[in-house]
């Protein structure tokens, strides 16, 4: 019991999502030692829905393995081809398929919905006293993160909130140059870094004319375009990783990882496409301005913001709907590098 109540402590002891699921599997592979034990979070948009590995051990192993943080979606197995893992996230039930091995499938649900499976593989079943402590554990799990969301994420959106932006890019921007973490979550398990070149960038997002929209149709019209504009738009157009934030009113930024200037660029378009073409009720069309940068070595947030930010002023000085890169519009002299641009200051 007081195994069960340290490892609880420890689990509940971080703060970083991307570590909790590894101590997860660490902290239950201490309990109960089985042969292998796996999270597996589903990512990416109907049809192309995969299964992404946030956490496997095998027993005897000192480190937890997962997906790179940015995989491409396309490197993945898709949700299809593992039935019995699908059918636990679809009935939301804990089952088992009897061995030798067996394997426990247990749901991991948020308050809304399934988004992922635990798997436990063992010579034999797990006995009902160990079925019901994964349960509780993975109960004491999803309260927890509930409790992170409502600390971390705006309540309209449910995208992270302004104040969480400066841990999340200080973590995404050391994790780059990080090596593998350990299994308990100590130091970064066993995700690899990006690939060699990748870069991360930082958008800044601002609807158009949005005071318009609440002068003609009201603010809960409006509140209705930011919900659609970013629960559904802004999901479907980035990355499981990429962190999307509600940074002010009408205003987002997104933090993601992509291999070139291009690769960002398409990224963005397509955003700034999908709302274009999205017919909003009432309203009916809508479109934002975009402005972006690649972070740079010794970057502090406020620096990487506040170029993006200049490269969005260009936009909405600029005939609006358009996505701005910093660097090209320097490059092209359209804009010129402040001083606190080329300041570098270190974190
Ligand atoms: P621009 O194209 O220059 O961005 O024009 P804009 O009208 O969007 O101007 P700006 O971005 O400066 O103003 C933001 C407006 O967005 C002000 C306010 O009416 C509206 N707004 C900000 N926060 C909220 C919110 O939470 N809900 C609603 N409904 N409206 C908001
Ligand atoms: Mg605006
Ligand atoms: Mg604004």
């Amino acid at each position: 019991m007081s195994r069960v109540i340290e490892q609880l402590a420890e689990l509940t002891g971080f703060r970083d999502r991307d570590v909790l699921d590894v101590s997860l599997v660490g902290a239950l592979m201490d309990l109960l030692q089985p042969e292998a034990l796996g999270i597996y979070r589903v990512v990416g948009e109907d049809p192309d829905r995969c299964w992404l590995t946030r956490a496997y051990m095998r027993r005897g192993d000192t480190t937890a393995t997962a997906d790179p943080l940015w995989a491409e979606p396309g490197s993945l197995p898709s949700l299809d081809s593992m039935p019995e893992r699908l059918a636990c996230l679809r009935s939301q039930e804990a089952d088992e398929t009897p061995g030798p091995p067996s394997v426990a499938r247990f749901p991991m649900v948020t308050e809304w919905q399934a988004v992922g499976v635990l798997e436990i593989t063992s010579k034999l079943p797990l006995t009902a006293e160990n079925l019901r402590l994964v349960g509780s554990i993975l109960r004491i799990y999803r309260n927890f993160q509930s409790l992170l969301d409502y600390s971390e994420r705006d309540t309209l959106t449910g995208l992270l909130n302004r104040k969480t932006f400066d841990d999340g890019f200080l973590r995404v921007a050391t994790r780059q140059a990080q090596t593998p973490v350990r299994a308990d979550g100590r130091e970064g398990a066993g995700q690899r870094r990006p690939a060699q070149g990748d870069a991360l960038w930082l958008a800044v997002i601002d609807i158009d004319h949005f005071k318009r929209v609440n002068d003609a149709f009201g603010h809960l019209i409006g509140d209705e375009v930011l919900l659609l504009l970013l629960s559904r738009l802004m999901r479907s157009s980035f990355r499981f990783h990429d962190h999307l934030y509600r940074f002010g009113g009408e205003e987002f930024v997104v933090l993601m990882c992509c291999s070139d200037a291009d690769a960002a660029m398409t990224a963005l378009q397509r955003l700034r496409q999908n709302v274009q073409a999205y017919r909003f009720p009432q309203v009916e069309h809508i479109t934002v301005s975009v402005g972006c940068t690649a972070l740079r070595v010794g970057d502090t947030p406020n620096a990487a913001f506040e170029r993006a930010d200049q490269a969005l002023y260009h936009v909405k000085q600029n005939g609006r709907n358009q996505v701005a890169d910093h660097g090209r519009l320097v490059a092209l002299g359209q804009l010129s590098e402040t001083a606190h641009d080329s300041d570098i200051e270190m974190f």
